[in-house]
């Protein structure tokens, strides 16, 4: 394992230069061209065949003999977001920018592609690797399982990541069980009778009802989920009335449910059809409710998160490798490929450091300080081969069974 990291670490000028080639030419979800383009390419060039689904991409590496197959998922979209043209591999993409790291996640799947097709005579079974459209919109797991991506041949065993910059570049973190929150988009419409403003009893007031409405949601994670769950129910966006003399008939809530287990998700779902009804009912309004799932809890599997720590241990170092205690209320549609298999999905630090090994190659950014999402997000460019050797050692140790 450890000269999959020193060959890692050699390969960073090239790390570099795909993540900056990717970075330069971010897409919004479902209109991956030119990113799935490029990928294309880099599979061509190391010999791995592909097949399409979408914008996505799945190459397949296969070994010496048949035996297990393990898939790498990397998330291919980008954010609209403007990027500052002060970086020299800023977006040529007006109004995108790859402000949550996706290029990295690419640039780690195709180094650890190069690095597997290397060895590829090493070991039994195969390697999927699949890029994947819309993290960040739709949601381009579920379509891809949908299209097959984790059958011919069946995937036992997946395995994703992301960067982080809370976390310096060289170490990383994994959590076992439950780990990003569940996502259900939220809208309320509570329904009144319009009357002069002056004559509140001729009417029955929408406004007064939804923020009555307002106040009783957030009852139902203070009173009625356990103290030792978790749950947000946000309300984000407010719309109703026409103006200041006249009596609101209609109001609109929209807004969003965090969860972080499939049975508080539910119980929160019937919650707050519940609530809504009868608050609104006891001010004479009515309410109509609409509850869009979104992503699932994502779920890390013990024991292939306990694989995925044990083989970052053995290329970073104990120091370096963290247990994350909390989950997140963010969601991450990896969760669609634990549903059907198991897995580990764990978190690269992409945070400013010092270059991990003193004759490392390459310029390294800036480093990265800000947050995700954040117009000046970037990465300690460090980061690449550590992730490369980790995803490769993880698939290696998997399919040799050690
Ligand atoms: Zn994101
Ligand atoms: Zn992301």
């Amino acid at each position: 394992m450890e000269n999959l990291l020193k060959e890692a670490l050699a390969m960073q000028d090239w790390l570099i230069d795909t993540r900056r080639t990717l970075h330069r030419i971010p897409e919004p979800g479902n209109e991956e061209i030119k990113t799935s383009q490029a990928i294309c390419a880099q599979l061509d060039a190391l010999g791995i065949p592909y097949t399409r689904i979408g914008t996505g991409v799945v190459g397949l590496l296969e070994g010496a003999r048949s035996g297990r197959c393990i898939a790498l998922r990397a998330d291919m979209d980008a954010l609209p977001i403007e990027e500052p043209q002060d970086r020299p591999y800023a977006s040529q993409h007006p109004g995108y920018m790859h402000a949550c790291g996706h290029d990295a996640h690419m640039t780690i799947a195709l180094g650890a592609a190069k690095l597997l097709a290397r060895r590829r005579h090493e070991f039994s079974g195969s390697v999927k690797f699949l890029f994947q459209p819309a993290e960040e919109t739709t949601g381009g797991a579920k379509p891809m399982i949908e299209a097959g991506c984790l059958e011919n041949p069946h995937v036992d065993f997946v395995l994703g990541l992301h960067v982080i910059p809370e976390l310096p570049a060289g170490q990383i973190e994994v959590k076992p069980g439950p780990f990003y929150g569940a996502s259900d988009n939220l809208e309320i419409r509570i329904k009144g009778k319009s009357s002069h403003a002056a004559y509140p009893e001729q009417g029955i007031d929408a406004i007064v009802a939804a923020s009555a409405v307002v106040q009783m949601l957030q009852t139902i994670v203070s009173r009625s989920i356990s103290a030792l769950d978790s749950a947000v129910i946000t309300i984000g966006k407010i719309q109703g009335g026409t103006r200041s003399n006249i009596i609101a008939s209609e109001v609109v809530l929209t807004g969003t449910i965090r969860t972080l287990s499939e049975q508080v998700r539910k119980f929160i779902g019937a919650s707050v059809e519940e609530v809504c009804a009868h608050t609104a009912a006891a001010y004479g309004a009515s309410s109509e409710v609409h509850i869009s799932p979104s992503y699932p809890v994502l779920v890390n599997d013990e024991a292939a998160t306990e694989f995925v720590r044990q083989t970052a241990i053995q290329v970073l170092g104990a120091p370096n490798v963290h247990l994350r205690q909390k989950p997140t209320l963010g969601v991450e549609d990896f969760a669609y490929y634990l549903r059907e298999r198991p897995g580990a999905f764990w978190h690269l630090g992409c945070g400013k450091h010092p270059p991990l090994a003193a004759d490392s190659v390459g310029s390294i950014s800036a480093g990265a300080t800000a947050a995700l999402h954040s117009p000046d997000f970037d990465i300690d460019e460090s980061c690449l081969p550590i992730g490369v050797a980790l995803q490769a050692s993880t698939a290696m140790r998997w399919l040799l069974d050690i």
